[in-house]
């Protein structure tokens, strides 16, 4: 694996790979690397000439700032985890790399209601940070194809859109989100639960799990809320517990019986903030 700290050479070495008809899969990460990111890299190595990814924790996505200045960081960590997987190539980019030009003036990117509801309403500003990083990053990577974990679904219709917006021809991948054995969705996050607090944070899964089983035609309302309380039962403080249609993400008040919904929920154990999602019809 070749590690490159800066965008330049990186985007050289890349472009005579490209020339020399070489595929690109990418996968941007923010480091705290676990079981889910690997996957994607196992996958963009395995459907890819080069599996290339890039660990850059990026300040403009964070609303809270003290949420950026615990996001955890383990590089030696990352970077033995990442050979085992195939990945050919590390960017690990300073910010200056990321926005040459600072951080004040950073282009903006008309998302529509994408960017006002669930995680969007909750951490204003954060798919434009999103967007802002993942825009540079393939500028620099220029990959045919972008993998991405479902875990952050609404994050994937963000960068579907971005991919229309810029015209860039890479094809997003999403992949299925990786589970601890009792269903917590892996995320680097989960490194600053404590016991107590780790103890209940597969409560959300369950809670997916039981909207799944329970769903049925008619008003949606009472499941969300019976969701909404089990967690606050449990010591969580909910952001959202909300049923969208899968396809474009719109919530909704009351189902089909047809129509695919996924559930989603945001909720806090203290100072973490967990997101997970599952699709709960087909
Ligand atoms: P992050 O480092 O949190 O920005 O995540 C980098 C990529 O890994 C994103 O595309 C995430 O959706 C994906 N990812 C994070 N956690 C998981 C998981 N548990 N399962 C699958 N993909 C994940």
């Amino acid at each position: 694996m070749i590690i490159f700290k800066t965008s330049t050479h990186l985007s050289r070495f890349l472009e005579k790979k490209s020339l020399s008809g070489k595929q690109i899969g990418f996968v941007p990460t923010m480091g705290a690397l676990h079981e889910g990111h690997i996957r994607l890299v196992r996958q963009a190595a395995a459907e890819n000439d080069l599996s290339v990814c890039s660990i850059f924790v990026n300040p403009t996505q964070f609303n809270d700032p003290r949420d950026f200045e615990k996001y955890p960081s383990t590089l030696e960590r990352d970077i033995q985890l990442l050979v085992p997987a195939g990945c050919s190539v590390l960017l690990v980019p300073g910010t200056g790399e990321i926005y040459p030009s600072g951080m004040d003036k950073l282009p903006s990117y008309d998302l529509g209601y994408l960017e006002n509801i669930l995680e969007g309403k909750y951490r204003p500003g954060h798919f434009q940070g999103v967007c802002q990083v993942v825009d540079r990053l393939l500028q620099i990577v220029r990959p045919n194809r972008l993998y991405m974990g479902r875990k952050d679904y609404q994050q994937c219709m963000v960068v579907k859109k971005l991919l229309q917006l810029n015209g860039m021809h890479t094809e997003l991948i999403t992949c299925d989100t990786v589970r601890e054995k009792d269903g917590l969705a892996m995320s680097s996050r989960n490194q600053r639960l404590d016991a107590r607090q780790r103890g209940k944070a597969a409560s959300i899964f369950r809670v997916l799990e039981m909207i799944r089983a329970k769903l049925s035609e008619g008003g949606l309302e009472p499941l969300k809320r019976e969701g909404r309380v089990a967690l606050q039962d449990e010591g969580f403080r909910v952001d959202y517990v909300e049923i969208c249609r899968a396809d474009d993400l719109l919530p909704q008040d009351a189902w089909d019986g047809n129509t695919p919904l996924v559930a989603l929920v945001a909720a806090y154990l203290g100072e973490v903030r967990l997101i997970d999602n599952m699709q709960v019809s087909f």
